[in-house]
């Protein structure tokens, strides 16, 4: 979905998107029930915990040192290719709920976006992109986080 200003490249060399420290494990991804039985036909060690719609990895305690990788995260990337949850075919933009109002933020974690003018960022959102994030949302309010401190909003919704 990002493919107009992030190469698939780019993803493919970084995936700190794929691997989580105890203090952004709130962004692991929402998957489906779908998504979640092809994970486990690879990795049936793999653990989920239901929630609302979709499903989370069930993490347990990290401590600061503790790195958590995503089930579907394989040495050749994602396992998922293209099914891959929403979440994370939109990431680093996220869906959060800012006060009473849903908005689309990003993730400055993403050096490879965050370095990009907010003209760019916000010109893919005014291309469809934020209509068709808060339509999913809309059917899936479970990819909505709460608001997290220090993520910029690029967009409310109207
Ligand atoms: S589902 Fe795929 S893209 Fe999303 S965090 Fe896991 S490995 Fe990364």
């Amino acid at each position: 979905m990002l493919k107009k200003i992030l190469s698939p490249q780019s993803c493919a060399e970084c995936r700190l998107c794929c691997v989580f420290d105890r203090y952004d494990i709130w962004e692991t991804p929402v998957f489906t029930a779908e998504t979640v039985e092809r994970i486990k036909l690879s990795r049936p060690e793999a653990q989920f915990i239901h929630k609302d719609g979709g499903f989370i990895s069930a993490v347990g305690e990290l401590n600061d040192e503790q790195l958590f990788s995503c089930p579907a995260l394989t040495l050749q990337g994602c396992m998922l290719g293209d099914d891959k949850p929403f979440d994370c075919r939109i990431w680093p933009y996220r869906i959060m709920t800012v006060g009473d109002r849903r908005a689309i933020t990003l993730a400055s974690i993403c050096e490879e976006m965050f370095s990009r003018p907010l003209s760019q960022l916000v010109g893919l959102l005014r291309d469809g992109l934020a209509d068709e994030i808060f339509r999913y949302a809309d059917a899936h309010p479970e990819i909505v986080k709460p608001y997290y401190e220090g993520y910029p909003v690029l967009m409310f919704e109207k």
